[in-house]
């Protein structure tokens, strides 16, 4: 049996996708999610799926142990849950920056937590952070949405940094725009109606399953090779 691989996010977009391909390749896999009903459609051999918020630790730590008790331990965790609301700064609710803030770095820390104590014990383990092309530079109505990003830039690498003597490896994936649901829960209709209208100047983003290609990329490399950052985005993404 190969190693316990757990996704977040794995309801949708590029979190199914990496899911769909560690299960490919035979590894178990833990897919964690609000919406339950899409990660058994998946129905993925050797795979658990538990409807979990990722901002609340205790269920994150709940779930993992689960699925470590029938798998071992976790060598693998991809945080892939995310929330993209874009919005114009001086009238964007207080409540939607705050959304992204949680999902988008609470919910990276909470798995990161459970997991990688026992990864520097063991002196083996990998963590990929779905981050983005946000976690890099600026776009106009994206200011939180970048700062959650550009958070886990520095979360990443910070901690990759301290880890590393451990042989335990932290790695961001920073895409440009992917067709995925991501953008159908920005409420500024104006805002959505224009990076449609954008994303079809550059025929549209990448497909889910090319981020997921890099995620086992990354992670199939030897545990003493580290692919710190992957940057990728469409050609025709000029910014
Ligand atoms: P989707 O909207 O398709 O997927 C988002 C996933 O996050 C869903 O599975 C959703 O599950 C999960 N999620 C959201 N909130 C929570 C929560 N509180 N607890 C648990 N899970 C949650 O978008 P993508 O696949 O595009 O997004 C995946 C990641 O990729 C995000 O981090 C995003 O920022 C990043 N990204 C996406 C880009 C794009 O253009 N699409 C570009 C660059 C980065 P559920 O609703 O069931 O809880």
């Amino acid at each position: 049996m190969k190693k316990l691989i757990v996704i977040t996010g794995a309801s949708s977009g590029i979190g199914a996708a990496i899911a769909k391909s560690f299960a490919d390749l035979g590894h178990p896999t833990l897919l964690l999610a609000r919406r339950l009903e899409p990660m058994l459609e998946l129905n993925l051999p050797n795979s658990l799926a538990e409807s979990v918020d990722v901002t609340d630790l205790a269920a994150v730590e709940t779930a993992i142990r689960k699925a470590e008790a029938t798998y071992g331990p976790t060598d693998l965790l991809v945080n892939c849950a995310g929330v993209m609301l874009l919005g114009h700064a001086a009238t964007q609710s207080f409540a939607e920056w705050q959304t992204m803030l949680d999902v988008n770095i609470k919910g990276v820390l909470t798995g990161t937590h459970v997991v990688l104590g026992d990864m520097v014990a063991r002196q083996g383990g990998t963590i990929i952070n779905i981050s983005s092309i946000a976690g890099r530079k600026t776009f106009d109505q994206h200011g939180v949405y970048c700062g959650s990003k550009f958070a886990v830039h520095a979360i990443t690498e910070a901690m990759r940094k301290e880890v590393s003597a451990s042989n335990v490896r932290l790695i961001t994936i920073a895409p440009g725009v992917v067709e995925t649901p991501l953008l159908s829960h920005t409420t500024d209709t104006e805002i959505v109606s224009d990076y449609e209208a954008w994303k079809e100047t550059i025929e549209a983003g990448l497909e889910p399953q090319t981020v997921a290609d890099c995620v086992t990329f990354a992670y199939n490399q030897p545990q003493s090779v580290c692919i710190r950052e992957i940057v990728l985005a469409k050609t025709k993404q000029a910014d």
